[in-house]
């Protein structure tokens, strides 16, 4: 039997992929792992713990009638509904595929081959990797005490970058921007040069020092503020986000929209989602508290936790970050680990949070 050259790799008989394609790995997502009494926590991914509210449940099994028909491509009702929520023109919102789909728009929309993409490190992994796939070149800024370094930000700022990421709250320290130290920044970038406000965890945010991103926006048409259903809508396995910006940006990222990316479902969840605005933002509160419980715990294990603004918390394990992630997985508790970093995890529900708090205090007996 011949050889199949899919599978040899002779030189010259595959298809040619583009280079910028070798500095890539796919994106990481954790594997589900049991204890040995088979227990599985989900806690590496900031998702909500949350099953969707009866009133989404129902809008999708009503959208899931209609699947043999394409999508609104133009996702009016959902950019009507959340012009509506936040007070913002309907042309001021383009829609995507999760708040990642509208990232990699941005960057189709803005940054050629040879443009920098500015942001912080350590901040949210998709933004290298969207990066490196528009073909621009990452500019990354050292994070100061866990937190964006905005003076170096802005120094860092050349006539060739194009897009500046600021997550606020950063993924995966948890820290935040306050008003003014944001404002003086964004007074320093370049007017064509386009700001993204990550806000992907806005709604669990205590802090009345950091501003809502929208309200940045008057005067300065360069700032985009990124939002997501993933998180405190619950609705990450739908993909639905969006970016509220000048319309000349939205109108970008409509053209830089793959046809129908966003599935009618997902639009039809969306929608009934937002309509449960006080359903949604009671969840967002016991978040917020087992947040709160799950710190204060930590610190009296021993344990050295950055306060988060988050639905997650980052430990700061150096070297010890392997060892921890294997004990806690061996627990069943899935976290986020950065070699030789820290660890991000997410908080769940009381009873995945207590696991982990249980994971925690075993470690620190057995291993100090
Ligand atoms: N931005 C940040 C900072 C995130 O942490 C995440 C999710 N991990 C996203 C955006 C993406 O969310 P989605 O694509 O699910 O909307």
């Amino acid at each position: 039997m011949s050889a199949d050259p899919a599978t040899t790799g002779l030189p010259g008989q595959l298809p040619r992929i583009r280079s910028a394609l070798d500095e890539l790995v796919s994106f990481r997502q954790s594997e589900p792992i049991r204890s040995p009494e088979g227990h599985y926590f989900p806690l590496a991914a900031n998702e909500s713990p949350h099953e969707p509210l009866p009133a989404v449940v129902r809008a999708i099994h009503e959208a899931a009638l209609g699947v043999n028909r394409y999508p609104d491509n133009a996702c009016a009702d959902l950019i009507s509904e959340i012009s509506a929520r936040l007070a913002v023109p309907e042309d001021d919102i383009a829609v995507g595929c999760g708040s990642v789909g509208v990232a990699q728009m941005l960057l189709e929309a803005v940054a050629e081959p040879g443009a920098e993409v500015l942001y912080a490190w350590r901040s949210f992994e998709a933004y290298p990797i969207l990066t490196r796939l528009a073909g621009a070149t990452p500019v990354e800024v050292a994070l100061k005490d866990g937190t964006h370094d905005l003076d170096a930000m802005a120094e860092a700022i050349t006539d060739r970058t194009r897009l500046v990421f600021v997550c606020n709250p950063n993924n995966p320290t948890g820290t935040v921007l306050h008003r003014p130290e944001l404002e003086a920044f964004l007074d320093r970038v370049p007017a064509d040069c386009l700001v993204v406000v990550d806000e992907a965890y806005r709604e669990y945010v205590r802090d009345d020092g950091v501003p809502d991103g929208l309200t940045l926006r008057p005067g300065r048409p360069n700032v985009v503020v990124l939002r997501t259903f993933s998180k405190a809508y619950g609705l990450a396995g739908l993909r639905v986000g969006f970016a509220v910006g000048h319309p000349a940006v939205a109108d970008a990222l409509r053209k830089a929209c793959p046809p129908f990316s966003v599935n009618g479902v997902a639009q039809a969840a969306a929608i009934a989602a937002l309509r449960e605005q006080d359903a949604m933002t009671a969840r967002v509160e016991s978040t917020v508290k087992e947040r709160e419980r799950v710190h204060h715990t930590l610190a009296g294990q021993g344990w050295h936790t950055t306060p988060s603004s988050a639905n997650f918390l980052w430990l700061d394990l150096g070297d010890g970050t392997g060892d921890f992630a294997g004990h806690c997985a061996s627990a069943g508790v899935a976290l986020r680990p950065f070699a030789g970093e820290g660890v991000r995890v997410s908080i769940g529900s009381p009873a995945e949070n207590d696991a982990f708090l249980a994971a925690a205090a075993s470690f620190r007996r057995t291993r100090g």
